[in-house]
């Protein structure tokens, strides 16, 4: 019955597969010949099976659990270097027909005040976002095919590339928005977004179920199967996600990499992000009401196993961790994050945080220069490259990149090149200060002789007033 390249659900994400992996992976958690070999083939950066990463997440030897850390923080550096993408989120429109039981934007949800951004407000909203520095946004919209048609969509994505505010721009619009059609994701593709991202919240369809009890996202098959669509309709880059809390995480990990492998399977590319969303307290939301939560503890080891099973796939986690929970995890493999974030609709605009629209609580609530700040005093370079798309980097293009290791001669200057222009823009004089004592260090670890002269003209260039390089 289990099928990677079945474009079912059921096969793909085959229920009795994740059930045997979990049998396979409790037998063998202390069984270290096997869990050393698995280590081994992690340590040639090629990924892992579900099986073997299941075997890697059930073992609870101390000393393996560190392997399994330096492990991935070696590949992390490898592969990502010292360097993180940063993203804030844009809330579009909280009208929505589902009734999603973790979200308070679900439809029984009466008190919940409902906003649906005009054109006009995106552009105050962008302006904001551009005016912190951000150049890449995720935009969120609840399903609402009266509201929030696909049209509105489309048109909001036009809005938001289109403006530009002093020296600012958004340069990739990522959409998070909910399982539609092939038709529609080619309209998507067609209006130029980044990566489309869905949650697939549980793959545990009986959860599923009952977590998603009306609208149409109860449909099992139809979510589970939307980035086939999405690929199908043209688009390279999707982004997975379960949200742990809702299910058993060793179920969730499992069945995440089965899908992985899936779409590595039929379309010959795997997910371009994994994002690791945990629940979070919401308006009419408690956290605790779902028994499935998991500690910081596993939370690291999920990341960290990520990191090592599919190397090549960026990891997102957004504000819902605190300060002390994504230093960690960032170390561990996370590749990008969000920063200054507002969950709700309009946030941006307001002067104090607003709470009557949000999704879920925000812990890191520092300003994005100040995110940046920390991230440099950590040992990190912020980055605000959005190269590779605009590039047409994307799906097995973006992948053969990276499998080639020239990803250094691209991402270090484009990270270096993006930092610099928020140092000029935007940044704090400290931030400025730091930033340009680690840009002139870090410009040594270009490796191509030719490459690093380059960037130090653009950096030059940057000085004098101009923008938008890149490799
Ligand atoms: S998770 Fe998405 S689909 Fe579900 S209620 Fe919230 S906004 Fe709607
Ligand atoms: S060069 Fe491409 S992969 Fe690297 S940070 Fe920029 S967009 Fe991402």
């Amino acid at each position: 019955m289990y099928n990677p390249k079945s474009l079912k659900a059921e096969e793909f994400i085959c229920h009795e597969e994740v059930l045997e992996t979990l049998d396979y992976a409790d037998k063998n958690k202390e069984n270290v010949a096997l869990i050393d070999e698995i280590i081994e083939k992690a340590k040639l950066r090629k990924g892992l099976s579900h099986r073997e990463a299941s075997v890697l997440l059930a073992c609870e030897i101390p000393e393996k659990i560190e392997e399994i850390y330096a492990l991935a923080e070696q590949i992390k550096k490898d592969f990502y270097g010292n360097r993180i993408v940063m993203f804030a989120p844009l809330y579009l429109s909280n009208y929505c027909v589902n009734g999603c039981v973790y979200c308070p934007y679900h439809l029984k949800n009466k008190h919940i005040a409902r906003k649906k951004l005009t054109q006009e407000e995106i552009r105050n909203e962008v302006i904001a976002l551009q005016d912190m520095g951000h150049k890449r946004l995720a935009i969120e919209a609840g399903e609402d095919p009266v509201n929030n048609p696909i049209e509105y969509i489309l048109e909001s994505i036009k809005t938001i590339y289109s403006i530009k505010h002093k020296n600012g721009a958004i340069r990739r619009v990522n959409v998070n928005i909910a399982a539609t059609t092939v038709e529609n994701y080619r309209k998507l593709k067609e209006a130029g977004i980044g990566t489309y991202i869905l949650f697939q919240e549980t793959y545990h369809k009986e959860s599923y179920e009952k977590l998603h009890p009306t609208g149409p996202k109860h449909d099992y098959a139809y979510h589970t199967e939307a980035m086939d669509r999405a690929m199908e309709g043209g688009i390279d880059d999707v982004g997975l996600g379960v949200l742990y809390g809702l299910e058993l995480y060793r179920y969730e990990f499992a069945a995440l990499l089965m899908h992985a492998e899936h779409l590595e399977a039929v379309h010959g590319v795997g997910p371009h992000t994994i994002s690791m969303p945990r629940i979070k307290h919401a308006d009419d939301i408690d956290p605790t009401a779902f028994d499935n939560s998991i500690s910081d503890e596993i939370f690291a080891k999920l990341c960290a196993l990520v990191r090592i099973s599919v190397p090549y796939t960026g990891m997102i986690i957004s504000t819902r961790e605190s300060q002390e929970v994504r230093e960690k995890v960032i170390r561990l493999g996370v590749s990008q994050i969000s920063g200054a974030s507002r969950t709700s609709v309009g946030g941006y605009c307001e002067e104090e945080r607003p709470h009557d629209t949000e999704q879920f609580d925000v812990s890191d609530q520092r300003t994005l220069d100040e995110v940046v700040c920390w991230l440099m005093e950590s040992g990190y370079i912020p980055s605000f490259c959005t190269a590779c798309y605009r590039e047409g980097r994307t799906g097995d293009r973006f992948m053969s990149l990276c499998k080639a290791g020239q990803i250094q001669n691209c991402c270090h200057p484009n990270a270096l090149m993006t930092l610099k222009e928020f140092l000029m823009d935007y940044a704090s004089p400290k931030t400025r200060e730091i930033g340009e004592k680690l840009i002139e260090q870090e410009l040594m670890n270009v490796p191509k002789e030719k490459v690093r002269e380059v960037c130090k003209e653009n950096l030059k260039n940057i000085e004098n007033g101009q923008r938008d390089f890149r490799f």
